[in-house]
């Protein structure tokens, strides 16, 4: 496993670069809370940035975002520098922090008409824009609430309203689901994939692993300041696996042959008996009448076992590899690690 960590999965996207980072590096005193990382995201990508509280998310996007200089190492959005164009990535980029303050006594209109002031967006545009974004995260039927009088969830689509004002071709979010309920959370999820499908570029941390799995076109899994893993989620899940274990269920064949009227049971017992012959299979249990045979470690093509199965007659009524989900592949991942 130990070889795994250093190993890093890249599957690039097609398409234009749009953040990179190089060594990027930041030091605090003695500790080291974001270590040499390097990225590369593309147009359209949906980047889930996954790691425990502490490990360095907010840092990274602080640093992208032009908000906080690294201690060494670089970063690029759209090929600008960090370094010497600030402003011109501040205006590609939308940052929404964890927390935000919102303004008391105002609408969610006024309150974000008064962001794109203060965005120079030009005055006569300003109020169609704001109807635009609402729109966009569902909140138009709020325009005209009091800011102060909002659900989580709601307060959190308006600031992702905000941060679109400016048509950022980044966003940068942090932990943007953190404290707000599952349906919440379904429409944060929702605006994600919206954003992608606007050809946006998105981070998008969190310290919950499952919760991103299905909107993100990538994940990178970061702790202790190290990114250990990045990729495109099938991807990750298969190199996080120890070993796949394939889920086999078979039925006895048709026919006059010698094993005729033998019972699924009996089947199952010799089906398994056969898997567990071959080379590629280290060890064979059955469950409730499932076969679950462990590969050998490393071994990816098992195409030969249903075809062992069928040649000996056996109808394949199941096969398939079992689900690895994030928060498995996290826990492999980094175990043992230690800074
Ligand atoms: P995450 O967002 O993943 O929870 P952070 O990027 O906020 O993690 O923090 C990473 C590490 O850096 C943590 O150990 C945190 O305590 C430390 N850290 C963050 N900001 C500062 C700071 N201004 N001074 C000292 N340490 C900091
Ligand atoms: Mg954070």
């Amino acid at each position: 496993m130990s070889g795994l960590l250093l190993e890093r999965v890249r599957v690039r996207a097609e398409g234009i670069e749009v953040i990179t980072t190089r060594k990027l590096t930041k030091q605090y005193g003695d500790l080291i809370a974001v270590n040499n990382i390097d990225l590369d995201l593309a147009e359209g990508d949906v980047f889930g940035f996954i790691g425990p509280n502490g490990s360095g998310k907010t840092t990274t996007m602080r640093m992208i975002a032009t908000l906080l200089n690294p201690t060494h190492g670089e970063a690029y959005v759209c090929g600008k520098s960090i370094y010497t164009d600030p402003a011109e990535i501040r205006r590609m980029v939308g940052y929404m922090p964890d927390f935000f303050g919102v303004y008391d006594d105002m609408t969610v209109i006024e309150y974000l008409e008064f962001f794109a002031a203060t965005y120079r967006i030009d005055a006569h545009a300003r109020r169609g824009i704001c109807e635009e974004k609402l729109e966009l995260v569902d909140m138009s039927f709020k325009r005209d609430a009091m800011v102060n009088q909002l659900s989580r969830g709601q307060t959190q689509r308006i600031g992702l309203a905000r941060v679109l004002l400016h048509e950022p071709q980044v966003l940068l979010l942090d932990e943007p689901a953190s404290g707000l309920d599952p349906r919440a959370r379904i429409e944060i999820r929702t605006l994600l994939k919206r954003l992608g499908e606007l050809k946006k570029t998105v981070v998008v941390s969190s310290h919950i692993l499952p919760e991103l799995a299905d909107v993100c076109t990538r994940v990178g899994m970061i702790e202790k300041g190290h990114l250990i893993i990045d990729g495109n989620v099938e991807e990750v899940m298969r190199r996080a696996r120890e070993r796949l274990v394939l889920h086999v269920k078979v039925k006895a064949g048709r026919g006059s042959g010698e094993w005729s009227g033998e019972t699924d049971a009996a089947a199952t017992d010799r089906a398994a008996g056969l898997i567990e012959q071959s080379d590629l299979v280290e060890s064979v249990t059955i469950d409730s009448g499932t076969i679950l045979a462990t590969l050998v470690n490393d071994v990816m093509d098992y195409t030969e076992l249903p075809t062992i199965l069928i040649e000996r007659g056996f109808r394949i009524e199941m096969f398939r590899e079992e689900d690895v989900n994030l928060e498995t592949a996290f826990m492999h991942l980094t175990k043992g690690l230690v800074q």
